[in-house]
């Protein structure tokens, strides 16, 4: 590993001001899980590194309104341990629950992972699924933006929107209401510290007749983002839900996956059949949200 000037600001003025003073040769240190990796590897060589583990006030889930926010330096830990997100925000709750070993989930952070934007980050399957929003702060001001936008811009680095000076603060989406269940299936080669082959997240919200009026499927590790099934979302919409409704979304989700990844053949073909299973899983798990019964 490269020798580095190393920072552990106090404050977010403290690293905001760190961050616009050394710009692009700065790296920013959350829980470290991503970047120790990369910094050892050779694959990253700042000359700053600025260590925000002592900002104890980016970690926290808090309701503000119809919406929850979670700051950036919250632990996969305080994620899945939290009793608004297990009650109310099952899609986050399992995806932070399945990340890496209990070592990882007690150091990583769900800013580091949004950042680091993997194509198999479990995090950011489930915030994509949530359609959550990202707030990014530097001594120039604050900006929001969606995940989405986060992900597709061209920053300082090509995997998302930060530009040098900036930090993640917060993540925010709308808290999902009692008409509305969520849930992600991690398909892994083993139950823990597996990377993803499959992580897919779904929301379903119903009016009181059980009829679909919002839905909202994003599958990791199938595209360079996590692939959004439109056309089964388009489907569930207007309809009572039911398993006659899934059986008729699951070839969607085949002919989907077939599109993204038919230039990557070595994985296309189990990819596109698994996917249905993993649906199936995650449709059981919301109908049982929804009605209160177990479809397995
Ligand atoms: C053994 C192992 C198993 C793992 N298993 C999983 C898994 O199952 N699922 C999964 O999704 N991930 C997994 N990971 C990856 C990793 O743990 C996560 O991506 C984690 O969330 C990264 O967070 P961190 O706080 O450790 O980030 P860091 O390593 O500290 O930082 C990662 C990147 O984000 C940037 N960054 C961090 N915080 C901010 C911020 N607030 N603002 C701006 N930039 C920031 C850093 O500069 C760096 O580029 C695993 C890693 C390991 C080593």
């Amino acid at each position: 590993m490269k020798a580095f000037e190393f920072f552990a600001p106090k404050t977010l003025a403290e690293a905001k001001g760190l961050l616009n003073q050394y710009g692009e040769s700065a790296a920013i240190l959350a829980g470290g899980t991503d970047i120790v990796i990369e910094m050892n590897e050779g694959h990253r060589k700042p000359d700053v590194v600025i260590d925000i583990k002592k900002l104890k006030d980016l970690a926290y889930v808090r309701i503000e309104g119809s919406k929850i926010h979670i700051g950036a330096l919250t632990t996969f830990e305080m994620i899945s341990s939290d009793p608004v997100i297990r009650e109310r925000v099952r899609v986050l709750a399992e995806a932070a629950s399945k990340v890496g070993s209990p070592q990882i989930r007690s150091l990583g952070t769900i800013g580091g992972n949004l950042a680091t934007a993997s194509v198999a980050g479990d995090g950011v399957s489930a915030m994509m699924t949530l359609n959550a929003s990202v707030v990014l702060d530097s001594v120039r001001g604050q900006r929001q933006m969606p995940l989405a936008e986060f992900l597709d811009g061209q920053g300082v680095s090509s995997r998302n929107a930060l530009l040098a000076d900036e930090i993640m603060t917060e993540v925010f989406f709308e808290m999902p209401d009692n008409h509305t269940a969520t849930a992600f299936y991690k398909l892994a080669k083993r139950k823990s510290l597996a990377i993803s082959v499959i992580g897919a997240g779904m929301l379903v919200q119903v009016d009181g007749a059980g009829i679909c009026i919002k839905a909202s499927m994003r599958g990791g590790c199938l595209a360079r983002y996590p692939l959004h099934f439109k056309a089964a979302e388009e489907h569930l919409i207007g309809n009572k839900i039911s398993i006659d409704l899934l059986e008729e979304t699951l070839p969607m989700l085949h002919d989907a996956v077939y599109e993204s990844a038919k230039s990557r053949p070595w994985s296309v073909f189990y990819k596109k059949e698994s996917v249905q299973g993993v649906y199936r899983k995650l449709f059981a798990a919301i109908l049982e949200q929804l009605n209160g019964k177990s479809y397995e």
